[in-house]
């Protein structure tokens, strides 16, 4: 193999390995940009030498694959990605092609969503399904996550016979910093940009999930329609407007390619300040029947192209490393920063991740860095350009919050304060703890626990359970209502199931999910403390780690007075699932003869209510006969078929 063909399989590896990371883990490794600049290579050097070029490879496929874990649905209209453009000159080119392909054309400039796109069917004008782009030509049919967006329409204005609508899925800015913020308190790993986030909590198996992430559509094309006739994408947008759709903001028609760039500046000025990320501006040829003489390639379509708006970096100094405290006593690292604008904000802080990171970059107070803010709300430090200091910056050996010995343990990037009394700690636990996953303790947010932690009417967790009416009425910003209803959220929350308060203990790899099957599988507090790794690792979905998590918490002299405290206080430490007793699924009995206990009819009656069947024939698929006295000729078949026969004591066992 030549240098050539290394490169170009080299190249091709790397984006398969990426587009993969990025489409169906949502999680990428590295900025798109760096994605778009390896795919521009790629295409390059296939172009300069055809007898390399494939079919297969990343320049000709768009997107990711259909997960298996939804259904798939075969799109009519091909869902197409779009060519890219970075500089000006390629949008000249771009008209210069529509011009010798179609003529001089009006275009439709619109900002290029960063999000993930879907396609939204209605029949009679009522939503009837939506789905994912997937590789274009099959997606995943996420139909229950999208009718949990508040815009998405469910019913239309218009009865149209058949209408496919395609848009755009996103969180805006203000959802994310949420979501974020929720996954930081938790040390989850936080989504790395809105657009993951958004691809993220759409393809959710759970769509209460997907109804807590705050997600917005905005839509931008007809793919197909019954019932009416439009001749301009101007015209279907408005048409979209009349329908009652979301569509995609401050579209703008315009007669020449200088306009439309004028256009996709303008945008991208207003960029920082949007409530939603964009990655670019679409420029789009308006008339249809232009489009139509233009085509596509296997990819996209030859009459629109997208502008991408380059990352934005900026030289500031450090001035101060910030070391705050995670509910499970993970240290992290924040940069403060002299302030500067960035892609329309200002930022003034950025992430350091971990002290690999910091000792990688070589990064310490007063060092003069670069920080990159690329489509991601929080900025990052990219690097040193002037070093001021004297080598990397180290973690302080004790904890910021309560002056413990920190740790780090093998084989983790993290740090972390292990001293249970930690106030730092403890008020991210209380934060937790309250949260609306966890016990759900409606007004008592952040802040307020932060006051009640001030004023020493919280020292540790039961507290809660023991605030006092009065004193609550006395704080500045309460009153006697304000004060009543934190009262009765707290006692509403004394109800909850048993697998929200597991949940709300924030015990290590211990999630909602598994709280909730811990809970299922041993019903109650006690005997979940009272359970050994191996019984635990029973549960379904439980691993080693996990089982051992649920272990080592329990058998804490600090767990244990909370749990007994807890109780004292009046929280349920019962499950209160119901769980249906399937124990006959996919038996089928046969009655026969005179049964004493009971009347044929309530015999089967039991069988029915453990999820069995009866049937009035014996055959080999019978699994038992239930014989009462004389049975005759069923009894008979059952034993020539060696069917299990059994008696009504028997019977009486299995249903006990
Ligand atoms: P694309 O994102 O560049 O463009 C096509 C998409 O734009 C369409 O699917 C459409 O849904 C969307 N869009 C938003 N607003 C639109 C509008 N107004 N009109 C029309 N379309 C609009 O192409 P792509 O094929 O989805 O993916 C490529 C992108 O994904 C690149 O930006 C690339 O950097 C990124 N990517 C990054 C990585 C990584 O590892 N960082 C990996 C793979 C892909």
């Amino acid at each position: 193999m030549n240098e050539i063909e290394k490169k170009i399989n080299d190249l091709r590896e790397q984006l398969r390995y990426h587009s993969d990371r990025y489409y169906n883990d949502d999680a990428p490794e590295i900025e798109d940009y760096q994605y778009d600049m390896m795919m521009r290579e790629l295409k390059a050097l296939e172009e300069k030498y055809p007898e390399y070029d494939s079919i297969d490879s990343p320049t000709k496929r768009v997107g990711g694959k259909a997960d298996n874990s939804f259904e798939s649905v075969a799109h009519t209209v091909r869902m197409e990605s779009l060519q890219d453009a970075f500089s000006k000159e390629e949008l000249f080119d771009f008209d210069k092609r529509v011009n010798e392909g179609a003529g001089a054309a009006a275009y439709v400039v619109e900002p290029k969503i960063d999000g993930l796109s879907v396609s939204l069917e209605y029949v009679n004008g009522e939503f009837f399904r939506g789905s994912t782009r997937g590789d274009g030509d099959v997606g995943e049919d996420v139909s229950g996550n999208l009718r949990v967006i508040h815009n998405v329409p469910l019913k239309l204005n218009k009865p149209v016979p058949y209408i496919e609508v395609r848009g755009e899925v996103y969180m805006p800015k203000k959802s994310f910093e949420r979501v974020v913020d929720r996954q930081l308190l938790n040390d989850e790993k936080p989504f790395k940009n809105p657009r993951n986030a958004a691809a993220g909590s759409l393809r959710q198996k759970d769509s209460k999930v997907t109804a807590t992430r705050g997600l917005d559509i905005f839509v931008f094309n007809v793919q197909q329609l019954e019932g009416e006739e439009l001749t301009s994408h101007k015209q279907s947008l408005d048409y979209l407007n009349e329908l009652g759709f979301n569509t995609i903001p401050f579209y703008n028609r315009v007669n020449s390619i200088q306009e439309a760039v004028d256009c996709i500046d303008e945008i991208g000025e207003k960029r920082g300040e949007l409530e939603f990320d964009i990655d670019g501006a679409v420029i789009k040829v308006d008339d249809f029947s232009k489009r139509e003489l233009l085509g596509s390639t296997s990819k996209f379509p030859k009459w629109a192209v997208a502008f991408k708006y380059p990352p934005e970096e900026k030289q500031t100094k450090l001035i101060d490393i910030e070391i705050t405290v995670g509910r499970t006593g993970v240290l992290t690292p924040t940069a403060v920063l002299e302030s500067v604008h960035l892609a329309g904000t200002t930022v003034s802080r950025a992430t350091l991740h971990n002290q690999d990171f910091i000792n990688e970059k070589g990064v310490n107070i007063g060092d003069i860095v670069t920080v990159r803010k690329a489509g991601d709300i929080i900025p990052e430090v990219l690097c040193v350009n002037e070093k001021h200091s004297e080598g990397a910056f180290v973690y302080p050996e004790i904890c910021p919050s309560c002056g413990e010995k920190v740790v780090r343990e093998e084989d983790e990037a993290a740090i972390r304060c292990i001293n249970p009394e930690c106030p730092a700690q403890l008020l991210r636990n209380l934060i937790h703890f309250c949260s609306r996953d966890a016990m759900d303790i409606e007004g008592l947010g952040p802040s307020i626990i932060e006051t009640f932690v001030n004023e020493g009417m919280i020292k540790k967790t039961p507290d809660i359970f023991n605030l006092d009416k009065e004193k609550i009425a006395t704080l500045e910003g309460f009153k006697e209502t304000s004060a009543n209803n934190i009262i009765n959220s707290v006692e509403k929350s004394k109800q909850n199931d048993l697998s929200k308060l597991i949940f709300a203990l924030g015990i290590r790899h211990i999630g909602e999910k598994a709280a909730k099957l811990l809970s299922d599988e041993f019903k109650n507090i006690d005997a979940i403390m009272d359970a050994t790794a191996e019984d635990i690792l029973e549960i379904e979905g439980y691993g080693k780690i996990m089982a051992q998590a649920v272990v080592d918490f329990f058998k804490t002299q600090s767990a244990k007075e909370l749990v007994e405290e807890l109780k004292a206080a009046g929280v349920n430490t019962k499950s209160k699932t119901v769980i249906k007793d399937n124990r006959f699924e996919g038996k089928t009995f046969v009655l026969t003869g005179t049964l004493e206990s009971y009347k044929r009819s309530e015999a089967s009656k039991i069988i029915e209510s453990f999820g069995g069947k009866t049937s009035s024939s014996v055959s080999k698929k019978t699994d038992f006969v239930l014989a009462g006295a004389e049975a005759g000729s069923k009894l008979d078949k059952a034993n020539a078929l060696s069917v299990r026969v059994i008696s009504e004591e028997e019977f009486g066992e299995m249903i006990r």
